[in-house]
């Protein structure tokens, strides 16, 4: 069982909800966060057990970030909206920025979203 975060931009929620019903078998195995928003609506539209955070915009981001630091995470699946302003941009880049330095799994859109829970299937 690996430790997995799911998140997803307000623009990107609809695809990850979907990618997750999609993969929702090879998903359920896993213990799964999520940031606030994007949790509620996983938890409320699919059958997966998640873990909600803070919001986002609310220190999410960064509780993830804690979390990769202190090594407890082993994937991150980000759906990053990318034309819109985040007014958490900072958190955002932290995130990603320490997903780099621990060699994190990280997917930013779906179809590595898609490689990376078929690699933890193996
Ligand atoms: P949310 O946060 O799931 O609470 O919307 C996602 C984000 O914007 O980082």
């Amino acid at each position: 069982m690996k430790t997995i975060a799911l998140v997803a931009h307000d623009q990107k929620k609809d695809s990850l909800v979907a990618w997750a019903k999609a993969h929702e078998a090879e998903l359920s195995p896993h213990r799964l966060f999520a940031t606030g928003t994007t949790g509620g609506r996983l938890q409320e539209e699919t059958g997966l057990n998640v873990t909600p955070l803070k919001s986002g915009p609310l220190g999410g981001d960064a509780q993830l970030g804690a979390m990769i630091a202190e090594e407890d995470l082993h994937a991150l699946i980000f759906f990053i909206d990318p034309l819109s302003a985040m007014p958490h941009d900072v958190d955002v880049k932290s995130l990603i920025r320490l997903a780099i330095l621990y060699d994190t799994l990280m997917a930013v859109n779906e179809a590595t979203a898609t490689g990376i829970i078929r690699s933890l299937a193996d």
